[in-house]
């Protein structure tokens, strides 16, 4: 896999340089994870003109310099990093010293400014920028993520009868996800039957499954820091009542509308009018809430947006979630969500975007 750290980091003090900023602490933990490879859970990076500096505690002692390597000067502070922050640049001032102000609470501002002598610069987003174009070995590390996530479902499907609970579902999906090579769950895992499938973010609970009743799976994989994010909606114990399918291909219309014309370049709000536009002309647009889709990487939820606010253009190499959904109170609900890698020329499909209408008989 090639290492692209030092590319990185050149293309960030590019956008540092264009905002008069001569460093950026970076503090969002992906975002040094990006920068270095660390993959630990207390850090600051320090990323100057010339060099980077990651300085970790105790914990991270071993761990740090194995997984930073020349990426950047590993400092192990066995007190406190913001202590350790201060003396280097106590030693070495900066001038304007940026800020991820998106990811700094109001108590590490303050010990920012106690830190520096020199001016804070509140920034937003700018690796977030940079990662958002995806690399090839990105990408596939996303489309191994589906796959994975596939086989797990493919492996519970059979299990899913009315009876079941939704955590037994829950469950079982999520050691099939672990089994077969998932570092870990990116988000909690929805399962989520019958009425509470309308729900669009429903807590799995012990719900037992009804007879024909919809099941609502909304889960993901991650492989190499990179996440995949599924939705499948399915039918268990009987075949679907006329409404049933209906708003099932509805949605399932909108996906592959969506599926068909996005495309880098285009901005995050006519993406998302593909699939909003299908559902609002047969009368549910109040029933899709949210917004169709968002980037996915090291966090399962980052830019870009597909959403009916998101003016940005679409970057080319942007990996997104296309998920429309109609959630109806009291009946229940539909969700499908596929993985894509926007190109000028369309978009890819990292998920096998099958979603045909499955009765569990
Ligand atoms: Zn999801
Ligand atoms: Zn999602």
């Amino acid at each position: 896999m090639p290492d692209r750290r030092a590319e990185r980091q050149a293309a960030l003090r590019e956008l540092l340089e264009r905002q008069g900023a001569d460093a950026l602490l970076v503090t969002h933990l992906p975002n040094i994870r990006y920068l270095t490879g660390f993959t630990g859970s207390a850090a600051l990076l320090l990323i100057r003109p010339d060099r980077a500096e990651l300085i970790s505690d105790f914990r991270y002692a071993v761990q740090a310099p194995q997984e930073v390597g020349a990426s950047a000067v590993v400092e192990i502070d066995q007190t406190s990093v913001w202590d350790r922050l201060t003396r280097l640049l106590a030693s070495a001032p900066t001038a304007t010293l940026a800020v991820e102000s998106h990811a700094l609470t109001v108590r590490d501002a303050e010990r920012v400014s106690a830190a520096t002598r020199g001016r804070v610069m509140p920034t937003t987003d700018l690796v977030e920028r940079l990662r958002a174009s995806k690399a090839p070995e990105e990408i596939e590390a996303i489309r191994a993520a589906a796959a994975l996530a596939e086989e797990a479902l493919a492996e519970v499907l059979p299990g899913m009868a009315p009876g079941r609970t939704e955590l037994e579902v829950g469950a079982a999906l999520e050691s099939a996800l672990r089994r077969r090579g998932s570092e870990w769950h990116p988000f909690p895992t929805i399962v989520a039957s019958g009425p509470r499938a309308a729900l669009p973010h429903a807590h799995t609970g012990p719900r037992p499954i009804g007879r024909g009743e919809f099941l609502l799976l909304d889960f993901g994989a991650q492989v190499d820091g990179y996440c995949a994010d599924l939705t499948r909606t399915v039918v268990v114990g009987a075949a679907a009542d006329d409404r049933q399918r209906t708003v099932y291909e509805l949605v399932r219309a909108a996906q592959r509308r969506a599926l068909d014309g996005l495309r880098s370049g285009m901005t995050g709000r006519e993406g998302d009018a593909l699939a909003r536009d299908v559902i609002a002309a047969r009368g549910f647009g109040d029933a899709f809430g949210h917004s169709l889709g968002h980037g996915l990487g090291l966090e399962v939820h980052e830019a870009p947006r597909l959403s009916p606010t998101a003016e940005a253009p679409l970057p080319a190499g942007a990996v997104v979630t296309v998920e429309p959904g109609i959630y109806l109170p009291g009946w229940g609900g539909v969700r499908l969500e596929d993985d894509v890698h926007l190109t000028p020329a369309g978009a890819e499909l990292l998920s096998n975007g099958r979603t045909e209408l499955l009765e569990l008989i």
